[in-house]
C-alpha cells in the first residue's frame, strides 16, 4: 500500500496480523512479553492492537508513566489490577471502604465470595481519613495490598495519599489507587511510589460520555507483563474503535478538565454563599475536611469537577421538596445521567442512589461540565432563587 500522509495512526480493525514466514512467526511469539510495541511483534488484536497501542502511548504521555494498557471498561481494568496480585496461598488485601458502589459490590461478590480472599475495611470519619487508625490496621491485619481512591465518591473525601503511600510502603504493602475522580491533570500517584494506577477513561479523560473504557498505569515492567498476559487471557481488550475515539478525545483532555474544575470551583463557593443550602462539599472550600491535602496534593491546579450539595430545610421533608423542586428547575438544562465527567454539566440524586451508605435527605451530586462559567451561573442562580 502506498504510504498516505497523515499523522494520524490509522483505525487498524484487523483481529490477526500478517505474519509473513516462520521466522517472523517465531519471533513475534517469543518476544510478545518482552517487546509488546515492537511493530512486528502484532499477532492478534486481543493480545495487542496498534491502534490500541498509540492510545496507550499517548496516556503515558498525559500519565508520564512506563506503560499504560487499556481496558474495555474502568472495571476490567480494576478487575486486572487486582487479580495480577492474587497469589496461590493466602490473599490479604485492605481496601478504603468509601470507594465506588461498583467496586465494592465487585470485592463482596467477586473477590470475598468466590475467590475467598480475606479483607479488611477503612471508613473515613467526619469527612476524612484518620492516618493513625489506618495504620494501626494494617499493623494488625498485616494485608499484602491496600487499594483506595485519591478523591471519594459521593462525598470527595481526599486521602492524604503522600503519607498514606509512605506508611504502606514502610510495611511493603503494595499500593493500588483509583484515580478517576482527581485524574492526571490534578495528581499523578506513581510518582509518589503507588505501584498501579486506575482511571475509569469513561469519565474525564474520554469526557465525552459516549465511550466505556478503563486504563491501568505502572512503572514496573513485571507488573505490565503480568497485566498484558491477564487481560489476553481474560479477553478485557478495549475495541480499537474505541481506543481510536479515545486517542483523538485526550488531545483536549486537560483544557476540558480546566475547565470544568474551574467553574466547579467558582459555583461551589456561589452554593456555600447561598442560605438555601445547608451543606456543599467540596475540597476547594476551606471548611471541607480535607481541603489541607486537596492543596497539598493539587497545588492550587484545581479541586476537581464534581460537587455534591445538600438543600436547607427545617426537617427532612422539606430538605427532600427544596431538593426535588431544584432538579425540576434545572432539568430544563441538564440531564440526570448517573455517570461523570462528560462535557455536559450532569446532576445525581444522592439519597436515591446511596440510600444505604450515605443517607444525606435532599442532596445532589454534580459533575460540573465545559460549558461558559456565566452560564452555569445563571441557571443555578435562578434554581436556588426559585426554591
Ligand atoms: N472507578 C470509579 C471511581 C468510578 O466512579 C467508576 C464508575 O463510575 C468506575 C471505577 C468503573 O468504571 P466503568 O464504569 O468505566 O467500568
Amino acid at each position: 500500500m502506498d504510504m498516505i500522509n497523515s499523522k494520524k495512526t490509522p483505525l487498524y480493525r484487523d483481529t490477526g496480523f500478517f505474519l509473513e514466514n516462520n521466522e517472523r512467526t517465531k519471533k513475534a511469539f517469543a518476544d510478545e512479553l518482552n517487546h509488546p510495541h515492537e511493530p512486528e511483534n502484532y499477532i492478534y488484536s486481543r493480545y495487542r492492537n496498534p491502534t490500541i497501542v498509540a492510545t496507550e502511548k499517548h496516556l503515558c504521555k498525559i500519565e508520564k508513566s512506563e506503560w499504560a494498557l487499556l481496558y474495555q471498561s474502568g472495571m476490567a481494568a480494576i478487575d486486572t489490577a487486582l487479580s495480577i496480585f492474587q497469589q496461590a496461598g493466602e490473599n490479604r488485601w485492605l481496601f478504603f471502604s468509601d470507594i465506588y458502589g461498583g467496586t465494592n459490590a465487585y470485592i463482596d461478590e467477586v473477590l470475598i465470595k468466590r475467590r475467598g480472599i480475606k479483607t479488611a475495611h477503612f471508613s473515613s470519619e467526619n469527612g476524612t481519613y484518620d492516618l493513625q487508625k489506618l495504620t494501626a490496621l494494617m499493623d494488625e491485619f498485616k494485608p499484602q495490598l491496600l487499594y483506595f481512591e485519591l478523591v471519594s465518591n459521593p462525598m470527595l473525601i481526599v486521602a492524604n495519599a503522600k503519607r498514606i503511600i509512605n506508611e504502606a510502603k514502610k510495611r511493603e504493602i503494595i499500593v493500588v489507587i483509583d484515580n478517576t475522580f482527581a485524574s492526571p491533570y490534578l495528581w499523578k500517584p506513581l510518582m509518589f511510589g503507588a505501584d498501579l494506577l486506575i482511571h475509569s477513561a469513561t469519565k474525564y479523560l474520554a469526557g465525552h460520555g459516549s465511550i466505556t473504557a478503563g486504563v491501568l498505569c505502572g512503572n514496573s515492567k513485571k507488573l505490565m507483563q503480568d497485566a498484558i498476559e491477564y487481560r489476553k487471557l481474560t479477553g478485557n481488550m478495549i475495541s480499537p474503535d474505541d481506543a481510536y475515539r479515545l486517542n483523538e478525545q485526550l488531545h483536549t483532555y486537560t483544557i476540558r478538565f480546566k475547565q470544568q474544575c474551574d467553574s466547579a470551583n467558582k459555583l461551589a463557593h456561589l452554593f456555600s454563599r447561598s442560605e438555601k443550602i445547608e451543606k456543599v462539599f467540596y475540597p476547594g472550600l476551606q471548611n471541607h475536611p480535607t481541603y489541607e491535602y486537596a492543596v497539598d496534593l493539587f497545588e492550587h491546579r484545581g479541586f476537581g469537577a464534581m460537587i455534591s450539595l445538600q438543600f436547607a430545610g427545617k426537617d427532612d421533608t422539606e430538605k427532600r421538596n427544596k431538593c426535588n423542586l431544584f432538579m425540576d428547575i434545572i432539568s430544563e438544562h441538564f440531564y440526570l445521567i448517573p455517570t461523570l465527567g462528560d462535557v455536559e454539566t450532569i446532576f445525581l440524586p444522592i439519597e436515591t442512589v446511596w440510600a444505604d451508605k450515605y443517607p444525606y435527605p435532599g442532596a445532589i451530586r454534580l459533575s460540573v461540565g465545559i460549558e461558559e462559567f456565566e452560564y452555569l451561573e445563571k441557571i443555578f442562580s435562578n434554581a436556588l432563587e426559585k426554591i
